[in-house]
């Protein structure tokens, strides 16, 4: 028995705020806006699980409105979902991600995001695919107005 989610995340990039995308910090002339530490990698992965358990979003979880998630660590919400899986009977196969960036480039922050969100999974390491992309110049993310976040993750039964 499988389950599969899709999770979709999109922040505004501004001056002034730290970039955070799966709990590693980014260097970078820009940070991303939100409530929480505004990780759009945790995010879009805490979206695609709760689509496999069709349990609605993140923010249906985590109101922006509760002040109990401001500056929230993202992670620790992902491990939140990660429990309710798990309650469920519901384990992590492999977790696809895309990470949308115009700059800086990622590559030198995959590993380490992808051992922080297999922790945070309770998977291999192996089972984590991060993959980043540029905008080409162009939309939202080419123009480094945005950072967005594609994952799709499979479960199975416990
Ligand atoms: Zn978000």
């Amino acid at each position: 028995m499988f389950r599969i989610g899709i999770g979709h995340d999109t922040h505004r990039l501004a001056t002034g705020r730290q970039l955070v995308l799966g709990g590693v910090l980014v260097e970078s002339e820009y940070g991303a806006e939100g409530h929480s530490d505004a990780d759009a990698l945790a995010h879009a992965v805490a979206d695609a699980i709760l689509g496999a358990l069709c349990e609605g979003d993140l923010g249906v979880h985590f109101p922006d409105r509760d002040p109990q998630w401001k500056d929230a660590d993202s992670l620790d919400l992902l491990a939140r979902v990660m429990w309710l899986a798990k309650g469920r009977g519901w384990r992590v196969v492999n977790l696809d991600a895309t990470v949308m960036l115009e700059r800086p480039r990622l590559r030198p922050y995959v590993q380490e995001m992808r051992d922080k969100l297999a922790q945070t999974l309770c998977v291999d390491v192996g089972c984590v695919s991060v993959k980043a992309k540029t905008g080409e110049g162009l939309d939202a993310v080419g123009r480094s107005e945005a950072v967005t976040v594609q994952a799709v993750i499979l479960l199975t039964r416990a």
